[in-house]
């Protein structure tokens, strides 16, 4: 499996973008980079689109790609997400007024988007990919995923703040392989962290604890802010007894 990383911070600057990743060039990750990181012949590769959760920085980029992919007659992109998610994607961002509804659009047997409703911890199939979404703990309904592939499984957080589900799920999981985790605030805006369900690298600490295995896991942390971006990462240099890389954007991974 092969991941890229498209965007991979929780803030937007002309250096820093939004959470995106990509699986083998077919399924992306949450579409906060999908347009202002892909030229256009990657986005009409995509067939689908996993997301985590409603927040802007996680959906912003399903507006363009699915203007882009319109023009291009190309096949209905796939966005697949829990039920409270694609709720909120249908009332308040696809709703023809904030943005035309492309679920009717050019026609309703030949949309530019298709919603794929992922029931909580069921196996579902996603361009090849088994998908298992997992429902973690932020401010609205937010899940992570377990993607399977050929016998190797990725995980991703989404965002969250500190979670029981999710790790035991980690915990059963076979051949995991890599961990996509989120880190928002450094240690010393820990409130700030709490209220809006985000990790602190302290918070951090002990939540990969909860894995059976955390210093053998290559844990790749994403969804810093790009104001607190080198604190975040000093802190995170500093636990011990774990394997963490700040993902960076454009890294790719063979896994
Ligand atoms: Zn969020
Ligand atoms: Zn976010």
């Amino acid at each position: 499996m092969e991941l890229r990383v498209i965007g991979c911070h929780g803030g937007e600057t002309p250096r820093h973008r939004t959470s995106a990743f990509l699986l083998d060039e077919r399924i992306a990750i949450d579409a906060g980079a999908l347009t202002s990181g892909l030229e256009v012949k990657d986005q009409a590769k995509l067939e689908a689109c996993l997301i985590s959760h409603a927040h802007l920085d996680h959906v912003r980029d399903l507006a363009t790609i699915a203007d882009n992919r319109c023009q291009m007659e190309a096949k209905p992109l796939v966005i697949a997400g829990t039920k409270d998610t694609l709720r909120v994607l249908k009332k308040h961002f696809f709703n023809n007024l904030l943005w035309p509804d492309f679920a009717t659009i050019p026609s309703v047997t030949e949309p530019t988007i298709q919603y794929v409703e992922l029931k909580p911890e069921e196996p579902t199939d996603i361009g090849g990919f088994n998908v298992r979404a997992v429902l973690v703990d932020h401010t609205i309904e937010s899940a992570g995923f377990v993607i399977e592939r050929h016998g190797v499984s990725i995980a991703y957080s989404g965002d969250t703040g500190p979670t029981e589900r999710f790790w035991e799920v980690l915990n059963a999981t076979a051949n995991l392989q890599a961990l996509l985790m989120e880190v928002s605030f450094p240690d010393r805006e820990q409130q700030l962290a709490t209220v809006s369900g985000h990790h602190t690298p302290k918070t951090l600490d002990a939540e990969l604890r909860k894995y059976k295995a955390a210093a053998d896991l290559p844990t790749l942390l994403y969804h810093i802010k790009p104001v607190f971006q080198s604190e975040v990462e000093k802190e995170c240099a500093a636990l011990k007894n774990l394997n963490l890389q700040v993902l960076q954007l454009r890294d790719q991974f063979v896994l």
